[in-house]
């Protein structure tokens, strides 16, 4: 690992001012000169550094920051996550485990006790992909400036199965895939100082649109806050994680489903693929499919059938899509038992 500087922020105008690069910008070759990045818990951050992909001249820790190890409940507004909130306090916060089942599952199966400790939401959201070509100091990827993707014809048992074609990695935030069932937001400030909120859908970036990065974030761009808005008392939550052992590792396969179900019948959907796609993936036809029909085994099969109906994997991991449907259908099921 190379030698680098750490400073300790105290304010967020203190990060603005010295903050000069995203981890994007450093992995891709944009910026090479005058490094300064952010660092949450450093648990990805560390990584990248020695697996050789970044190298920044400076980190600023953002840890220390009023307010970001915060976390707080409202009747009316719902949650708000400080930036610097770790999975494990939130783990433990109540109404977490009260209002957001699939929120609360995403974290206990993420990780390990001890990574949750360190890991903070807002690292989590900015983590970078486990592409095992991007993480490999030898492949020069697209993601790396190249014109390469490796995993097209190479080893991609790993990778999406949709949105295939430009480059396949998978986002590697489970906790992501259950924040989206809820329609959570990102609040950040912006280069200019002002803060800025958007649809955690909206704050990741496709390849399509740059195929370096994967979200919105500019640099000297600060994640503040996620913000779940309060949930229906009618909505019923599930998630699930399939790894490759049961242990700790990202997800092969996560789904996280909320639905909305007045006697049995469904008045609002939402279900959510993690490992599925380049960002997390919206099932948005078999959202629609389910609204005002009585939930049960056999709408819960349909569904998971529409859902992986318009899949394209690639020549390593068709094992995905019975693996999705068994997990689509039972999050479903788990929302009426
Ligand atoms: C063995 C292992 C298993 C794992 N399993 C899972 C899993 O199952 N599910 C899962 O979701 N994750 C998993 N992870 C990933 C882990 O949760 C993330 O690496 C961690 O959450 C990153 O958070 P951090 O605070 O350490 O971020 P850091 O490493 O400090 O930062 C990560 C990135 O985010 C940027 N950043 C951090 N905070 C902010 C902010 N507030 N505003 C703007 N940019 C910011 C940094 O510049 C950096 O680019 C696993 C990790 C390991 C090592």
């Amino acid at each position: 690992m190379e030698k680098f500087q750490w400073a300790q922020a105290r304010t967020l105008e203190e990060v603005q001012e010295q903050v000069t690069a995203t981890t994007s910008q450093l992995t891709s070759g944009q910026k090479t000169t005058d490094t300064s990045i952010i660092k949450a818990g450093g648990v990805d951050l560390l990584d990248l550094m020695k697996e050789g992909l970044a190298t920044p001249e400076k980190m600023i820790d953002i840890k220390a920051i009023p307010g970001f190890k915060t976390s707080t409940y409202d009747a009316k507004k719902g949650l708000k996550i400080g930036a610097g909130v770790t999975l494990s306090m939130l783990q433990k916060q109540k109404e977490v485990k009260e209002h957001y089942v699939a929120l609360y599952e995403a974290i206990s199966h993420a990780a390990t006790p001890q990574i949750r400790n360190m890991a903070t939401i807002g690292g989590n959201m900015a983590q970078r992909t486990r592409c095992w070509y991007f993480r490999s100091e030898d492949h020069q990827c697209k993601k790396k400036g190249g014109a390469v993707c490796f995993a097209q014809t190479g080893q991609n048992d790993i990778h999406a199965i949709y949105n295939t074609s430009i480059c396949p990695c998978v986002h590697s935030s489970s906790i992501a895939t259950a924040l989206m069932a809820f329609h959570a937001e990102v609040e950040y400030l912006d280069q200019k100082g002002k803060v800025q909120t958007v649809l955690l859908t909206d704050f990741f970036t496709p390849p399509e649109v740059d195929v370096t990065r994967e979200n919105i974030l500019k640099p000297k761009e600060i994640i503040t806050a996620i913000t779940i808005p309060v949930p229906s008392s009618d909505t019923k939550s599930y998630y699930i994680k399939q790894g490759a052992r049961e242990s700790y590792d990202w997800a092969l396969a996560d789904v996280a489903v909320a639905l909305e179900i007045k006697g049995n019948t469904c008045k609002k959907a939402a279900i959510v693929l993690g490992a599925a796609a380049p960002i997390p993936f919206r099932a948005t036809e078999a959202e629609g499919f389910l609204l005002n029909k009585t939930i049960d085994e056999d709408m819960a099969i349909k569904a998971a059938e529409m859902v992986l109906q318009k899949a394209t994997p690639l020549s390593g991991n068709s094992y995905k899509i019975p693996m999705f449907k068994a997990i689509i259908k039972n999050c479903i099921l788990k929302t009426i038992s």
